[in-house]
């Protein structure tokens, strides 16, 4: 097999881009690639700082790395979820990759803000991965806000937003799918704008990635995912694209120039704000307050039983 660019000896095959390259073409053919979504969807201006949302896995740390060869302006922003172990790992690979690259890494625990995801899934019924987006998405644009970032941007890659487009085309969760987008514009002054620059980027190409350029990434997924229905609808995907190589793509690309614009409603309601805590909300309290009230609630009457 012969590398496409160089015709060297191809290390890697891409079947849905009929394509195969050598270790030395295939880092930079994937930062073009990046580069290319960035420029398209217009996720980011050449001097705006972006601050990267880094778990510790593959995708947000190839994210970072291509995103400084590209030559952005960038910061790392980890939060400890508190999802035991996993954790831990999760986070010493985050700063690990920052030190040994002199990078600028902000690492909020949310332990120490006051509630971490363990704590919220054991004194609530919510699922763990519903209170664990709840508090991400606060802290994301809290931590871009109060530190002056224009644009966050996450490593969410193309098997996550095929497998969420499949769940919510299943579902015809409407509202959902109209804000389904590789770039969401901020609806109101505190937030800021969220971009996915591996949107067209595998799973498989960005642990390629890591592998090349010699990235330490947290190889075992998060406890909570194992059983989750994004997980079967991404099973049900990658048999599609055995079978029929670049459906992925097909799908997610066509629905963001297709079907997207068509349910966009760029003249929605804008949010209020949190009573407590000041950031955008729909309701009196934002979602991570109502969720602090609650585990506070239900912590106290515990131990007044207890006691
Ligand atoms: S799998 Fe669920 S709990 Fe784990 S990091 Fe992802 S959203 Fe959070
Ligand atoms: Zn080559
Ligand atoms: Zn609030």
């Amino acid at each position: 097999m012969k590398c496409t660019r160089c015709g060297g000896r191809a290390e890697i095959k891409l079947r849905q881009h009929n394509a195969a390259f050598c270790r030395d073409c295939y880092v930079p053919f994937i930062q073009r690639q990046v580069e290319r979504s960035i420029s398209k969807q217009k996720m980011i201006e050449p001097d705006e700082h972006v601050l990267v949302a880094v778990s510790g896995g593959k995708d947000s740390l190839a994210l970072w790395d291509i995103l400084i060869e590209l030559g952005y302006q960038t910061t790392g922003l980890h939060l400890g979820l508190g999802i035991g172990e996993y954790s831990d790992r999760s986070t010493d690979t985050a700063l690990a990759f920052a030190q040994q690259r002199g990078l600028q890494l902000i690492n909020v625990s949310l332990r120490d803000e006051g509630l971490a995801v363990d704590e919220a899934t054991a004194f609530t019924n919510r699922p763990a991965c519903s209170a664990c987006g709840t508090l991400k998405r606060y802290y994301f644009d809290k931590l871009a806000l109060d530190r002056g970032f224009p644009v966050i941007a996450t490593g969410h890659n193309l098997d996550d937003e095929a497998a969420r487009l499949l769940g919510n085309v299943l579902h015809w969760q409407v509202e959902y799918l109209s804000r389904q987008h590789p770039v969401l514009q901020p609806t109101h002054e505190k937030f800021v704008r969220k971009v996915k620059p591996l949107y067209r980027t595998t799973e498989y190409e960005s642990a390629a990635y890591c592998f090349f350029r010699k990235i330490d990434y947290v190889i075992e997924e998060c406890p909570n995912s194992v059983g989750a229905t994004q997980l079967t609808h991404k099973h049900v995907l990658n048999q599609l694209e055995a079978a029929s190589p670049g459906s992925k793509l097909q799908f997610v690309q066509e629905f963001i120039d297709k079907a997207q614009p068509l349910l966009r409603d760029d003249a929605g309601d804008s949010p209020g704000t949190c009573e407590n805590c000041g950031m955008p909300s729909y309701s009196e309290l934002c979602a991570r307050c109502r969720l602090v009230r609650e585990v506070t609630a239900k912590r106290e009457r515990k131990e007044a039983r207890a006691s």
